[in-house]
Formats: C-alpha cells, sequence, structure tokens
C-alpha cells in the first residue's frame, strides 16, 4: 500500500501533499527531457502532485518538461508556476501567464507566484494576479522569497484578497526563518513552500544525516526531507531528475523523527537565535 503524504490545507481550503516536485535546471537539454519528464510522472503515481516550476527555468523550457509530463492526467496536478519580477507589471504579468499557459499546454495553473520583489508595485502584480484568477486562468496567487516586512506589506497592499503561498530557501543548512518568518505565515495561515529542500544536493552524503539514516534504513536525502515534513504548514519541493531518486524522496514520508533524532539535528544545525534576512538561491 501506498504510503499517505502528509497534507497542507491552502487557504481556501484545498488540501495539497507536503511533498511535491521541483523543476529547476530541467528542460536545459534535449537528451534529458524524456527522463526528466518521466522522473515527474513517477511523483504523480505516489502522490507527489505539486509541481513547481517557473517561466525562468531552461528560458519556459521546465514548463514544457511539465507540460510533456503532465499531458493526460492534468487534473492530479497541483501546478504552481511563477513570474519573473522584471515581467510583473500589470499587463506584463498577464502576458507571462498566459506564456507559461501554453508552454504547459493548460488553461489554467493553479498557484501563480512573484518569483521575487522586483521593481514593478506589489499593488500592480496583484491587481493582475486577481485579474487571471477571476478570469480563472489562475486558481490562487502567492509570492516567492519575501521576508516578513515583505509580507506585512504585501498584506496591507493585497486586502482584502490575500496570498496563498510564500516559497522560500528552507533546508537544514538554511533555517533562518524559524527565528521569525515561520512562526508569523503559520498564525497567518500562509502556507510556505520549502525550496532547496536538500540544499540543491550539498545535503546528500553529510555525516549527521547519514548517522540519523542508519538507524531508520534511510538515506541522507530522506532524513533532510523527514526534518522538513515535521514542519506544520511546509510544503517541500525537491528537484530530481530520476524516477529512481524521485520515489527515494517520496519514501522520506515513512521516516518518525523522534525527539532524539531532532536533538542531533539541532546540534548538527543549530537553529537561529537572532534574526537572520531571509537568504535566497
Ligand atoms: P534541491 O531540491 O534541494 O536539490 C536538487 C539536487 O539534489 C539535484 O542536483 C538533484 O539531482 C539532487 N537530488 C535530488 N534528490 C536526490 C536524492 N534522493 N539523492 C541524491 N541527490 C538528489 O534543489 P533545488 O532544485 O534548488 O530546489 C527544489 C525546487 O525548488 C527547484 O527545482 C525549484 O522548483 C524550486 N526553487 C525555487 C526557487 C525560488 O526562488 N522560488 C529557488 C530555487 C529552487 P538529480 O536531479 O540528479 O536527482
Amino acid at each position: 500500500m501506498k504510503a499517505e503524504l502528509p497534507a497542507v490545507t491552502l487557504p481556501g481550503g484545498r488540501q495539497v501533499p507536503a511533498l511535491g516536485l521541483g523543476t529547476w535546471h530541467m528542460g536545459e537539454g534535449e537528451a534529458s527531457r524524456a527522463e526528466e519528464a518521466a522522473s515527474l510522472r513517477a511523483g504523480l503515481d505516489l502522490g507527489m502532485t505539486v509541481i513547481d516550476t517557473a517561466e525562468m527555468y531552461a528560458d519556459g523550457g521546465a514548463e514544457e518538461v511539465v507540460g510533456d509530463a503532465i499531458g493526460g492526467r492534468r487534473d492530479e496536478v497541483f501546478l504552481v508556476s511563477k513570474v519573473l519580477p522584471y515581467n510583473a507589471s500589470r499587463a506584463g504579468t498577464v502576458a507571462a501567464c498566459e506564456a507559461s499557459l501554453r508552454r504547459l499546454g493548460t488553461d489554467h495553473i493553479d498557484l501563480y507566484l512573484l518569483h521575487w520583489r522586483g521593481r514593478h508595485p506589489l499593488a500592480e502584480t496583484v491587481e493582475a494576479f486577481e485579474g487571471l484568477k477571476a478570469a480563472g486562468k489562475i486558481g490562487a496567487w502567492g509570492v516567492s522569497n519575501f521576508d516578513e516586512p515583505d509580507m506585512r506589506e504585501l498584506l496591507g497592499v493585497a486586502e482584502p484578497a490575500r496570498p496563498a503561498a510564500n516559497q522560500i530557501l528552507y533546508n537544514l543548512a538554511r533555517r533562518g526563518i524559524e527565528y521569525d518568518l515561520l512562526r508569523w505565515s503559520q498564525v497567518q495561515g500562509i502556507p510556505l513552500m520549502a525550496y532547496s529542500p536538500l540544499d540543491e544536493g550539498r545535503l546528500i552524503g553529510h555525516p549527521a544525516l547519514e548517522e540519523i539514516g542508519r538507524i531508520h534504513k534511510a538515506t541522507s536525502a530522506q532524513v533532510a526531507l523527514a526534518f522538513l515534513l515535521t514542519r506544520a504548514n511546509v510544503i517541500a519541493i525537491p528537484k530530481s531528475g530520476s524516477p529512481d531518486r524521485v520515489r527515494e524522496n517520496f519514501k522520506a514520508s515513512e521516516i518518525r523523527l523522534t525527539s532524539e533524532d531532532l536533538r542531533l539535528l539541532d546540534e548538527a544545525f543549530p537553529p537561529p537565535t537572532r534574526k537572520q534576512p531571509l537568504e535566497m538561491i
């Protein structure tokens, strides 16, 4: 039997699994595209139905890989894409979304994010997002790489509308948000999407993760992901272009980290003791 993935409830009530699929660096080479699409489909087969992409990745190439992967099974997927900040004017956001929809081969994106803050006023981007939502081209909108002060400002600008998520860098080696943004977001009911949950692969083979992995018969990647799955309101989106590694990552959901495991992780990756500016990759 397939293990159940923990779920996160989005504002509006929709539930999505807390473990999804990243796509950065997909679509960069012709040779690997079929394998990349197969990896995403392997994830969907296991119920990892959140797929995260962006117009930026491979200049639209990653969105095309996603389009290939979800052909015929769009309804299973919670599709996330992002507009680049320099496109995020009122008209530019709409045009960027329509181009993404074409590459993705679908008529709607479930969650559309501003990739990071740029020069266009937030009010303009939010207005465009709300227009796209009213037109049924996106289901919800959100942001990425927003620290707590940015989020407060956004809430003021967007009122009464609200962002459905904030996608940020969060993994064992980058725990800064545990000082403030994580808790604030939980209180606000705004889910966080943890990007680079394996620190772009740098956490693989870390001795502390290997040690805990030995107890659970798990790999270092699985322990790193299991840590994020202990956090309420957080959706981790590891990327792998290999179906086997996607299946490996899925099995992180079968690990129950003990309080002793968490203590060892705190020792190896100390949580923040003061405010740290939000890190970004
Ligand atoms: P990541 O998921 O932390 O790590 C990906 C790397 O780890 C790849 O090199 C992958 O290689 C490797 N990997 C994955 N599973 C593995 C396993 N079980 N064992 C060994 N190696 C493994 O890094 P990321 O791609 O930067 O972040 C994930 C997603 O977050 C991105 O793909 C993207 O969708 C999103 N993201 C968003 C932002 C933003 O600004 N909003 C920024 C960065 C990333 P293989 O593919 O060869 O398996």
